[in-house]
């Protein structure tokens, strides 16, 4: 088969420009964005482009948007060598992470890329972005891609999708994968970490359906009592994440610890992450020994975006309190490091 990839737009900084007399960026037509890479023709592949109807602000993404892109892909799966997704940076690792729960045995590559200036401009780093997102998806090894899951190129590293969070909205190194090692990199040579790559077995699997009764609560010194029942009392969710401290660590106030435990009884799922982008949940210190004696589950190194989306993801499937558990503590989709 020639080799073809499936060029898909979806917005973000990447194809904005600036509308003058508002002062603002917005999203234009995607055929002014191809005409910005002639370089695309150099590929000996066949290069398709595909923009959603309403290319977007990834910041006014929702999750419907995720299940569309997912179809999208998943409908054109057999046609191409590979898939690129040119997406708003604001929330591109919350799609990559969505995705990479949402779709199981993978087996060609799904890259995520987009840029801090829009294409137009002279310094923009969205080319070198766009083309070597490219050439990474179209990477063989023994005739098949080398590549087979869900991932995030972005100034010159490759990041697994559900490992990888944005830290800077100024810096061209926007993001970082802050337990996982970077997948590969981008300078004279590709130098890919072919030893840490998905190599999936399986007919591909692709679900749809995600839950959104998703709470995340961060944990401040500033927090009442009254404020703290009045959010256990009144907000309907499913699942809470608390966004904790360090390794995971809470005050200890009686009442914090009894609504938590209120919550569990209910069959609420609580989650704690920790505010540090680079903080693994480990349950060291005493303060948070007894979140997990109150039945609190861990997410360990995964990121925020991972623990929502894999959150649901999983609720989505209506488990019972200990499979949701058991489901969430596996790592499914290397989101685990
Ligand atoms: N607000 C833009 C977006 O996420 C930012 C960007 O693309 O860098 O769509």
């Amino acid at each position: 088969m020639e080799e073809s990839i499936l060029l898909i737009y979806t917005g973000g900084t990447i194809g904005m420009v600036l509308n003058e007399d508002l002062g603002l960026l917005e999203p234009f037509n995607f055929d002014n964005l191809l005409k910005q890479i002639p370089q695309l023709q150099k590929f000996d592949a066949h290069i398709n482009t595909i923009s959603v109807e309403v290319p977007k602000d990834s910041a006014t993404m929702r999750f419907k948007d995720w299940v569309e892109l997912g179809q999208l892909i998943f409908d054109n799966y057999y046609s191409y060598s590979g898939f690129v997704v040119l997406h708003g940076t604001d929330t591109m690792a919350y799609t990559t992470s969505a995705l990479s729960f949402m779709f199981s045995n993978l087996r060609k590559p799904i890259i995520f890329t987009g840029s801090q200036l829009p294409i137009g401009e002279v310094r923009t780093d969205a080319i070198e972005n766009v083309l070597t997102s490219i050439e990474l998806a179209l990477l063989k090894e023994k005739g098949r891609p080398l590549i087979n899951e869900v991932c995030l190129y972005f100034g010159n590293q490759l990041f697994r999708g559900n490992c990888v969070t944005k830290i800077s909205s100024e810096n061209f190194n926007a993001f970082v994968s802050p337990h996982c090692p970077v997948l590969a990199t981008s300078n004279i040579k590709l130098e890919v970490n072919k030893s840490l790559l998905m190599s999936n077995k399986g007919s591909l699997l692709f679900s749809s359906e995600l839950g959104s009764s998703v709470f995340v609560y961060k944990i401040h010194p500033a927090i009442s009592k009254d404020q703290f029942e009045k959010v256990c009392e009144f907000v309907k969710f499913k699942v809470l994440i608390i966004e904790s401290y360090g390794a995971g660590t809470v005050f200890l106030e009686n009442w914090f610890v009894k609504n938590l435990e209120m919550l569990i009884s209910k069959g609420i799922f609580v989650i704690n992450v920790s505010q540090c982008v680079f903080g693994k949940v480990d349950f060291l210190y005493e303060s948070s020994k007894v979140l997990l004696d109150s039945g609190l589950i861990s997410s360990g190194s995964m990121t925020l975006e991972a623990v929502i989306t894999k959150s649901m993801h999983l609720l989505a499937k209506n488990l019972k309190s200990k499979e949701f558990k058991t489901q969430f503590l596996t790592n499914t989709a290397k989101e685990l490091c």
